[in-house]
């Protein structure tokens, strides 16, 4: 809560979670990671997240955004360099697909990079960039071609220091405050050409599928601040005192808890299903992924608007957690695609649309 009031990014527990392996928990052990698999990087970012909204945010944006970028289409020579000190958790990683004009038709990139010798210049700015201050290492998409539309979209590599290369403004939020969320500005950047992340012109659409696996992430994000909240809730209810019995013993306090419960559980299978594919190499799982993503931010804003009504006038008062985990967890039903685009990704994958 301390963190959220000053909107403090906690640089100072990052050694801690490296020391736990949790900056790396989806890549194999010869390139620093956990060597786990998603169904326990699902628990990872749930447990975090049932405690803090924003230590979640930190770490899932880290594993599953950019350093899984790389684990997936970088080379030998690209995950030795940036992938080993990401996972070991040395160095901090962001991802910018997101432009101020490019939001759910994040197709609609304007960010540029042009080749001028071995050295590709790139110009534009990202918005919403989750770590974008404190990343050391960031992926970031531009247009390599415009005439082949999302085909000619390319993923690059940026590293702190780079000329040309900063973040810009950090976003004043309504939650997960203490996570950062911040432009990032390329003027004339000069990145090596050995930095082009995946074949040139796939970068939008290895982001497509590096979304897939983020948004298990964000959907056991919403997951632990659900069971936060009607844990909180459930405490809460055992407590307090009205009319002479505990509200926890009138039948609408017990319905609300019973459907909490319900809704976090069914959740949780989702979450987990659609880990469990991720973990089988041979499974595509866009509709599980979006499915479970889907349905865990929504049922997540729902618990903890009930968590809040529990309390009464002491959920609206931030001595109590509920307060944060009714501001925290909306974000979950925005980013990485919001409600609406996933219920257009699980209808293409119905339909059989690209
Ligand atoms: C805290 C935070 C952290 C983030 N972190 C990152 C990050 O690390 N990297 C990154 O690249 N991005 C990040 N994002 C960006 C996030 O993914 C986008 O905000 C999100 O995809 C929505 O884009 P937008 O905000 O431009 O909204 P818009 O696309 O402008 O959408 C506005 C509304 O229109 C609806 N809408 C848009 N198109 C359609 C359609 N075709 N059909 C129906 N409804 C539609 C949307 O659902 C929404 O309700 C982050 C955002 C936040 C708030």
């Amino acid at each position: 809560m301390e963190w959220d009031e000053a909107s403090h990014f906690p640089v100072e527990i990052m050694p801690k979670l490296a020391e736990m392996g949790l900056l790396g928990v989806i890549f194999p052990e010869k390139y620093g990671g956990a060597g786990l698999g998603y169904i326990e990087y699902s628990i990872t970012i749930e447990e975090l997240a049932r405690v803090d909204g924003s230590v979640g945010l930190i770490v899932a944006a880290h594993n599953s955004l950019c350093s899984n970028h790389i684990y997936k289409f970088g080379t030998e020579t690209q995950k030795q360099k940036f992938l080993v000190p990401l996972a070991r958790g040395k160095s901090i990683g962001a991802w910018s697909l997101t432009e101020p004009e490019a939001g759910s038709d994040a197709g609609g990139t304007r960010t540029t990079a042009v080749r001028n010798g071995s050295h590709w210049i790139l110009n534009g700015a990202k918005t919403f960039t989750t770590n974008g201050r404190y990343a050391d290492v960031c992926v970031a998409m531009a247009v390599t071609n415009r005439e082949k539309a999302s085909h000619g979209i390319s993923a690059l590599i940026l590293e702190k220091g780079m000329a040309g290369f900063r973040p810009g403004k950090k976003e004043n939020k309504l939650g997960m405050r203490a996570s950062d969320t911040s432009e990032v500005i390329f003027s004339d950047c000069r990145v090596p050409g050995e930095n082009l992340l995946g074949q040139e012109g796939e970068g939008f659409i290895n982001s497509l599928q590096i979304l897939d696996g983020g948004r298990i992430s964000i959907a056991a994000l919403a997951l632990g601040m659900a069971q936060g909240a009607f844990e909180a809730a459930t405490r809460y209810a055992k407590q307090r005192k009205q009319f002479g019995k505990t509200i926890g013993e009138f039948q609408a306090i017990q319905f609300k808890l019973a459907d909490m419960a319900t809704q976090i559980e069914a959740a949780r299978l989702l979450v987990y299903q659609a880990a469990w594919l991720a973990d089988r190499k041979d499974a595509r799982f866009t509709r599980e992924s979006s499915m479970a993503k889907l349905f865990a931010s929504e049922i997540a804003v729902r618990v903890a608007n009930e968590a809040v009504q529990i309390h009464g006038g002491y959920g609206f008062i931030k001595d109590y957690p509920v307060e944060k985990y009714y501001r925290d967890v909306k974000l979950c039903t925005i980013g990485e695609g919001t409600s609406e685009i996933q219920k257009l990704v699980i209808a293409r994958q119905l339909l059989g649309k690209k």
